[in-house]
């Protein structure tokens, strides 16, 4: 084979990063990509997600955005409020966002975010799905890579491929054969937090002008606490108002093997945030019983290597991230347009020049991930502080902000940080800096 965009190309994980480095490498020419998923179809969370103009972005090159967009709020400001008191402790207006960044900072519906990407990739002759087929292992590395696969109903199979991206989250299974192969381990960072989502529907918001205000807005409130906050905003057209939360995880620390999403109990749900104020009880106590969903929040240090042969991995399975700057749903995207952006660049099918070249990608990525991975931490440090000095502090920056005389603690609201992360175009960056980081990967060889 000597042309790359004959490269047979396995993404396992239809997920935000395996359906966004899917239509990137289709976008970009590729005309072999299979996309397995161990779910019989594209079913996904309930929930909402923050679409950042870094994301926007790339999808808008993917030729999705615009469906997105269509049905996602605009977010003009946010509030972050005590949670106890629902004192605004700062407020940031964001009515420049498009202007200053080409693209707006919206709240959507997951399932609109998926669905768009999937639609896109339907529309590609050069992608293949295969549902309901689980990756068991990665056998081999190089030359080729081979891996194992199981379907739904029938004995398991396996495939080779020129390069295979693991795309399968936090429970990844290609980072787990890559890891093993090469003798490391994945160093998990204990976070200590899980996250409770809700989603309340205009109906049952619609009795309650408090409520209906809110879902109204173009606002996105934090409510924060002593070690837990509450983020909430509309979606889907304003018909439903979605909150996430982040608490002291109880349930999964004593069960460590257990899954990490699981039913939870709505008298917890409501104990745990006993002393926020009505307002938010009131939606609380919304939530259907037996609807409460309760998710651990994983994060691993930065991995030794996210590539191995022509094997590499991307999103959630390399770099898991705390939600406190909703960023892990855009990074993973920009990952699978940072991974189609390098292969198109290969020299060859060779697949010494495959794995050069995927090296590249994690040289451009790993860096910035690393960076918002630690910024998401050090955020909901300070956002979860208790009593004491260091909130003192904090509720003094938070007040110094208001007058425009200090940078706000909460990172996602603060308007130099998301200058670093919105202005960011990876595609950009990864053509500036591919050559110079090919030439130092050959040096190394
Ligand atoms: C509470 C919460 C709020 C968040 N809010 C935001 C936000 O506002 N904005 C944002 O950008 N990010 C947000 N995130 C982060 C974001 O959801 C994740 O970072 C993102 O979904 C990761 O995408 P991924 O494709 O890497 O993994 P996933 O979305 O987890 O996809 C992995 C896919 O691989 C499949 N899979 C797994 N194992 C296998 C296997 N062995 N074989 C085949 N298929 C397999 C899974 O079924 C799944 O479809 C939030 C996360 C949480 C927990």
């Amino acid at each position: 084979m000597s042309d790359v965009r004959d490269l047979h190309i396995i993404v396992v994980g239809c997920g935000m990063g395996g359906l966004g480095c899917a239509l990137s490498l289709a976008k970009n020419g590729f005309k072999n990509v299979h996309v397995y998923e161990n779910a019989p179809g594209l079913g996904f969370v309930g929930a909402g997600i923050q679409m950042a103009p870094n994301m926007a972005r790339i999808l808008d090159r993917l030729g999705c955005w615009d469906a997105i967009e269509k049905e996602a709020t605009n977010v003009k400001e946010t509030s972050i409020r005590q949670g106890s008191t629902n004192e605004e402790l700062a407020h940031v207006q964001m009515p420049d966002i498009r202007a200053k960044y080409g693209y707006p900072h919206c709240t959507g519906h997951r399932a609109s975010l998926a669905g768009e990407m999937y639609n896109g990739c339907k529309n590609e002759p050069g992608i293949r799905f295969h549902f309901g087929t689980t990756l068991v292992s990665v056998d081999s590395f190089s030359p080729k890579a081979k891996v194992t696969m199981k379907p739904l109903n029938g004995p398991d199979f396996a495939v080779e491929a020129d390069v295979v991206i693991g795309g399968d989250g936090i429970k990844s299974i290609t980072r787990d054969s890559m890891l093993s192969r090469l003798g490391l381990k994945a160093e998990e960072f204990e976070t200590g937090q899980a996250a409770y989502r809700i989603m309340l529907t205009r109906e049952q918001m619609s009795t309650d002008p408090e409520l209906l205000a809110l879902l109204d807005s173009d606002l996105v409130v934090r409510w924060i606490g002593e070690q837990r906050h509450i983020i909430a905003y509309p979606v889907a057209n304003k018909t439903i108002y979605n909150l996430s939360s982040a608490q002291p995880d109880t349930k999964f620390a004593a069960a460590p093997t257990a899954t990490w999403t699981t039913f939870g109990s709505k008298e917890a749900m409501l104990e745990v945030y006993g002393d926020f104020c009505p307002l938010v009880h009131k939606m609380l106590g919304m939530v259907p019983e037996g609807e409460v969903c309760e998710w651990r929040l994983r994060q691993h240090k930065p991995l030794p290597t996210w590539v191995h042969g022509g094997v590499a991995l991307l999103g959630d399975a390399c770099h898991p991230t705390l939600p406190h700057l909703s960023q892990g749903a855009a990074m993973a995207i920009e990952d699978g347009a940072v991974i189609a952006e390098v292969l198109g660049r290969a020299r060859s099918a060779d697949p010494a020049e495959v794995h050069r070249c995927l090296k590249v990608y994690e040289l451009l990525r790993k860096e910035r991930t690393s960076e918002l991975v630690d910024l998401a931490y050090q955020s909901g440090r300070a956002l979860h502080l208790g009593e004491g000095k260091a909130k003192e502090e904090r509720d003094k920056q938070f007040a110094a902000f208001k007058e425009n005389k200090a940078s706000i603690p909460d990172k996602w609201a603060s308007p130099d940080v998301q200058n670093m992360i919105y202005s960011h175009d990876c595609v950009a960056h990864a053509r500036q800096n591919f050559d110079d980081l090919y030439k130092s990967i050959a040096a190394k060889l």
